[in-house]
């Protein structure tokens, strides 16, 4: 039977599990990690009463009716304890961020004021009583959830853990993805180029792939097509990834041994047809130890387009991510009359612009055949044609979601 594209998608969602395994990261090295613990503070943010800018401390009701004349009686830079307190007709010079001295509840800033010796004169009144103050626990209160769990550290959430004095990060372990390229025809890139060779660029791209997703790619290399190598390398990936993607050796030629072989290992395969284009040939498999396998096809495009529709996914929850996991579709205006078949739901790589506020989708020049791997590069997008339809012409709404 011939799954949709969406049957496979959810089959995969089931058969993955979010990593519990945690470890604990230096926040230097927590970017594009995964909180792995709720994070809260028993600090308040901002820390204590503070001026948010440069100008006097003084009590709103010295100040109402201007021009007024107050007493300087103190100055307070940023990183100071005030030493005086603030009293009827006084007032403190302070800086931004610099702690506010009892008695003052409002600042007046610099420009509506003017020094006179000792005194400053108040030129203007302040708007309302507390402006350009930054209260205590304005912005947080201690104890309270800061950051969930099964978030992505980004510089945002990176500078909310250094203000609150979190350095060292629980986050989860990264999912291991064991990688391996299968083909008889296949050549490492170092090496001479025979006729009727190719080289295996998929090693590399579904290592990159597996990188750009926050995972670590483990690189079993090149294995021909002879079941004893394949199934010993088959066999040695499931123990070491969490997952494994191999490419080639699943369509119906007499070389490909790759779902024999998985069900030799153990393993169930969930499904080794989805009706997508490309890429028709996937098959999953599952293994008692939890390893999820994706048996991919092996033309280069085919490949790519694979792990971003379906290992994508899998790799968004495993990490754990909170959802969403699935891709983030959008509509954009489709820049080329786009054809297909009708027959499965068709995948086209290209751009997709921002431009005058609405999104464009430029296809990528030239064929759009599984094994033209050239115009696939400076692409972003995955364009998609749903079964049943069989064009979608230019000027027309289409779905897409960013490979990048
Ligand atoms: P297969 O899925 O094994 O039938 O391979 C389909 C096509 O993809 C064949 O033309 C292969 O030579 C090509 N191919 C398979 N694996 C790779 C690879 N690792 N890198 C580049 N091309 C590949
Ligand atoms: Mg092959």
């Amino acid at each position: 039977m011939i799954l949709s594209v969406n049957q496979a998608e959810k089959i995969i969602l089931n058969l993955i599990h979010g990593i519990k395994d945690r470890e604990t990261v230096d926040l230097h090295h927590g970017f594009n990690r995964i909180l792995a613990r709720a994070i809260s503070s028993e600090l308040d943010f901002p820390y204590w009463d503070n001026s948010a800018m440069d100008g006097y401390a003084v009590r709103y009701t010295d100040v109402q009716t201007t021009p007024v004349s107050l007493k300087v009686v103190t100055e307070i830079p940023a990183g100071k304890v005030p030493q005086t307190s603030i009293s009827q007709g006084e007032a403190a010079r302070i800086y931004t961020g610099a702690m506010l001295p009892d008695g003052a509840d409002t600042i007046v800033i610099q420009e509506n004021t003017q020094v006179q010796g000792n005194q400053v004169l108040i030129l203007q009144p302040p708007e309302v009583p507390g402006v350009f103050v930054r209260k205590r626990g304005e912005y947080y209160q201690g104890g309270k959830p800061l950051l969930k769990a099964g978030i992505t550290l980004y510089a945002p959430e990176i500078a909310l853990l250094a203000t609150v004095q979190a350095t060292q990060i629980p986050v989860y372990r990264q999912p291991r993805v064991a990688i391996l390229s299968t083909g008889d025809e296949l050549i490492h890139p170092s090496q001479t180029l025979q006729p009727g060779k190719i080289i295996d660029s998929n090693q590399y791209a579904l290592s990159a792939f597996v990188l750009s997703q926050g995972a670590i790619p483990i690189e079993l290399g090149i294995v021909p097509d002879r079941k004893e190598q394949l199934r010993l390398k088959m066999s040695e990936a499931i123990q070491l990834g969490d997952i494994v993607l191999s490419t080639g050796g699943v369509s119906v030629g007499d070389y490909d041994y790759v779902g024999e072989i998985l069900t030799e290992l153990g393993g169930e395969i969930m499904f080794s047809r989805v009706a997508v284009k490309p890429g028709k040939p996937l098959t999953v498999a599952r293994f008692p130890s939890g390893c999820v396998y994706f048996g991919i096809p092996g033309n280069p495009v085919s490949a790519l387009v694979s792990c971003w529709r379906f290992v994508q996914p899998a790799l968004a929850k495993l990490c754990g991510k909170e959802q969403p996991w699935t891709p983030q579709w959008l509509y954009a205006q489709n820049q080329q009359l786009l054809k297909s078949q009708g027959d499965r739901e068709t995948y086209l790589w290209g751009k997709l612009n921002i431009i005058e506020g609405v999104y464009q989708f430029i296809p990528a020049s030239g064929s759009h055949s599984s094994g033209n791997l050239i115009n696939l590069a400076q692409t972003n997008a995955l364009a998609v044609i749903p079964i049943g339809k069989t064009t979608i012409a230019e000027g027309e709404k289409i779905m897409v979601f960013k490979t990048l």
